[in-house]
């Protein structure tokens, strides 16, 4: 008896290749806001998960879904499906102080307001509601605002925020592993569903512009991301975090970065020999591309696939 991760998390696209551009390019203020409180986000997320991990009752469970209903898309940070209830979870990572004034969120510190965190879960939870009723699905769904961060306190809340605080965590899992928890073959097909409606959005539309010319060429520890690398034979060292890897897996990394930032650049040894800022050879470049890649033969224009 366990949960059972249906759809697992990973690395949202749009982290991957900020972490990328804001080592190679100086973002925008407001991106590297964004970039940061992404990641913030994710953290707290995958946090949520290590504690749904060790759930001793049935469940199964799906992270971070992106559903389409009425037109509208919708994201589900993690959705628990126990014998009777769907649990949905908005997952919020929050760090300082905020407060709640007739219905709307505010930071403490500098008195800005928030998107309100419970108009994000009821609105979710009425795109669910609508989509599984329409599927003639009667399931109650019990959404919830889980706080993830011992650092976060919210003053003014009313008692009957559907919410779990940090130090509430442990009653949360605790409410989870006494719910009735006999799965059988419909609580599959729910989830299959799920699944089968989980649409996937471009990253590339939350990006600011940039152009191949304006990103720094090198290479990147994949660690700490600094340009400082010393290179021997076999291997790349980063003599800013001290992490060592062969030159076979930089090679194929700095491949798939430029692939990732630049999915219309055709690969070729030249096209990464630049990108490298020619710190490796055209033969190692060569053989890595060889082993890892197919080659498109078009004479002089040939192109690894
Ligand atoms: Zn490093």
């Amino acid at each position: 008896m366990k949960p059972n991760f249906i759809k697992l998390r990973t690395e949202p696209p749009v982290l991957a290749l900020l972490k990328l551009l804001r080592s190679r390019f100086l973002l925008p203020e407001e991106t590297n806001d964004y970039y940061f409180s992404k990641l913030k986000g994710y953290e707290g997320e995958c946090y949520l998960d290590s504690l749904l991990a060790t759930l001793t009752s049935n469940s199964l469970i799906l992270c971070d879904l992106l559903l389409e209903q009425n037109n509208t898309t919708f994201q589900i940070d993690t959705l628990l499906l126990s014998q009777k209830t769907i649990y949905l979870f908005e997952v919020k990572n929050f760090e300082g102080d905020y407060y709640i004034k007739n219905g709307d969120w505010f930071r403490k510190t500098t008195g800005k307001a928030i998107t309100n965190p419970f108009h994000q879960l009821k609105r979710c939870e009425t795109l669910l509601r609508s989509l599984l009723h329409a599927r003639n699905i009667k399931m109650a769904i019990e959404p919830y605002l889980v706080f993830t961060n011992p650092l976060f306190t919210l003053y003014q809340t009313p008692l009957d925020l559907p919410a779990f605080f940090p130090g509430q965590l442990n009653y949360l899992l605790k409410k989870l592993n006494q719910a009735p928890s006999e799965l059988n073959g419909s609580h599959q097909q729910l989830t299959q569903f799920l699944l089968s409606r989980h649409v996937i959005d471009s990253p590339y539309d939350r990006l600011p512009s940039y152009k191949y010319e304006e990103l720094q060429k090198g290479v990147t520890c994949r660690m700490c991301q600094s340009f400082k690398v010393a290179i021997s034979k076999y291997t790349t060292k980063c003599s800013a975090c001290g992490h060592t890897e062969e030159n076979k897996l930089c090679i194929l990394q700095a491949a798939k970065d430029l692939k990732l930032l630049f999915p219309d650049m055709v690969l070729t040894v030249k096209a990464i020999e630049r990108w490298c800022d020619y710190l490796y050879s055209r033969k190692a470049i060569w053989s890595v591309l060889e082993t890892n890649y197919q080659l498109i033969h078009k004479g002089k224009n040939s192109y690894y696939l």
